[in-house]
């Protein structure tokens, strides 16, 4: 009885969400200790102290009626205010509250920026390897997900297949640096090229083209690596943000999307996206949730011990002859299988109660994702299976 849509949806399921069952599966076998379950990105640090803290607070000293009533569909004001304040210090930007719009977190987002933006056919253009999900959150609002092909080299965008890839269709272009799954943060070379072709290409087709930055690992960046704001370099610029990764904090649904003046249209935009918040049913971010991260946004998760964790795995995986770019950003590292057939090579890694995730479910066959967001330990007991495992291959 279900629809042919949803029939479709169903038969692929997210490849990563049934890897994580499978771990459970094991784990029950085998005890959790021996499985090394590396296949979600689910937070391991916990969230910073700063959130029991106002979570407390608010609740101890807030109007409850106020904390968990309905508001605006955009959210508090006096949240949203203090996002644009915290970001025009950080970035030397010029928001204030009407460019920011709370979100049920970076899938929320995506989701209300599609519903704003697509008529049906439009096109979306994305840079493989890409988070999975964007195929269905374009799929939700009947446009079409066109995929520029990966440049294995660095990883970062193929922008000559981009300029190729843009036509009249062409509604916007999704990035998404640090990048789920390769860990690598898009250059500011790399970005001013990207808005010269947006500018260019806008002219010869005398249309809009949107530039949406998916941040959801905005903050977690190593050697203090520089991650570009990007509304700065391209005026049809709309940045999405999730406190899921930033503060650990993926179960309580709350992050927000930045829309500014110079966009394109941007009374209607921001009508439109408030709208959207609402009618796709999320009516408004999570109220409680919305008055903590405005306490918290000078706050930080533990992000030396992500990092300990990434040059234990770096380190170990190279030692034993593995190939990878070393991540500058959040808590992914995608290694080059020694299998051509990536399927095949995480099936293997299986038998040894290791959990990655093939590159095909991220449009990257041929490579596999890795999700150090374990403890340290984990990592340290399963290095001698990724060892026993590129010379079983390679014999
Ligand atoms: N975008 C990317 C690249 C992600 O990796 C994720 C989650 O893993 C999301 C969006 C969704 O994040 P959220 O939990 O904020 O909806």
């Amino acid at each position: 009885m279900i629809s042919q849509a949803m029939r479709e949806q169903v038969k692929s399921n997210s490849i990563i969400r049934a890897m994580f069952e499978e771990g459970k599966r094991l784990a029950a076998i085998h005890g959790a200790e021996n499985v090394y379950d590396f296949s979600l990105g689910n937070p391991s640090v916990e969230p910073p102290n700063e959130v029991k803290k106002a979570i407390l607070e608010i609740i101890n000293e807030e109007n409850s009626m106020a904390v968990h009533g309905y508001m605006n569909n955009s959210g508090f004001e006096d949240v949203r205010a203090a996002i644009a304040d915290s970001l025009n210090r950080r970035f030397a930007t010029h928001f204030t509250a009407e460019n920011i719009l709370m979100t049920v977190g970076a899938a929320g987002g995506l989701n209300v920026v599609f519903k704003t933006l697509l008529n049906p056919e439009d096109e979306v253009i994305t840079f493989a390897p890409f988070f999975g999900e964007y195929r269905n959150y374009v799929r939700n609002h009947q446009g079409q997900l066109v995929v520029v092909s990966p440049n294995t080299a660095d990883f970062q965008p193929n922008l000559e297949e981009l300029k190729r890839k843009i036509n009249m269709k062409t509604k916007a272009v999704l990035i998404n640096s640090p990048n789920n799954p390769t860990g690598v943060v898009y250059s500011e070379e790399t970005i001013m090229l990207l808005a010269d072709i947006l500018r260019e290409k806008q002219k010869e087709y005398g249309s809009e083209i949107y530039l949406i930055a998916d941040e959801p690992y905005r903050e977690l960046a190593y050697d203090q690596v520089e991650v570009p704001y990007l509304t700065k370099y391209y005026e049809n610029t709309i940045v999405g943000y999730s406190f899921s990764k930033s503060l650990s904090l993926p179960g309580e649904r709350v992050g927000y999307l930045v829309i500014p003046n110079q966009a394109t249209d941007f009374d209607n935009l921001i009508s439109a996206a408030n709208i959207a918040n609402r009618i796709l049913g999320f009516v408004n971010a999570p109220s409680l949730f919305q008055r903590v991260i405005a306490k918290c946004l000078d706050a930080q998760v533990d992000l030396e011990s992500y990092n300990r964790n990434r040059e234990l795995l770096y380190n170990g995986l190279v030692s034993f002859g593995y190939e990878c770019i070393k991540p500058e950003g959040a808590f992914y590292l995608f290694i080059k299988t020694p299998l051509e057939n990536d399927v095949e090579f995480c099936n293997l890694a299986k038998e040894k109660n290791i959990l990655i995730v093939p590159g095909s479910a991220f449009s990257c066959p041929g490579y596999a994702r890795i999700a150090y967001c374990v403890n340290y330990a984990t990592i340290e007991r399963a290095l001698p299976g990724f060892k026993a495992l590129i010379h079983e291959v390679k014999e």
